[in-house]
């Protein structure tokens, strides 16, 4: 169980991150974010253990938030709703 994190839909995660990011590819981003969904659906585990953090491995490669934040515990961060 993944605690800590705000919930969002995977399609609103999308236009988030467009929002901040421009550049980035719609495309692109879902694919990602789609492999790093089903990845932890068949229980994929960062290299240290821990569940993968969906959103941050669609960018950073399968990780939990530790090891791509290097923060202890999500604070305001978003995870996809289907991962929590
Ligand atoms: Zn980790």
């Amino acid at each position: 169980m993944k605690t800590g994190f705000t919930p969002i839909r995977l399609e609103a995660c999308v236009e988030r991150h467009l929002e901040i990011n421009p550049d980035a590819d719609k495309k692109d981003f879902t694919r990602h974010l789609k492999n790093a969904l089903s990845a932890y659906r068949k229980g994929v585990r960062c290299q240290c253990g821990n569940p993968i953090w969906v959103i941050g491995s669609a960018l950073a490669g399968n990780m939990c938030f530790t090891c791509i934040t290097g923060e202890a515990t999500p604070d305001d961060d978003y995870e996809i709703d289907e991962a929590l």
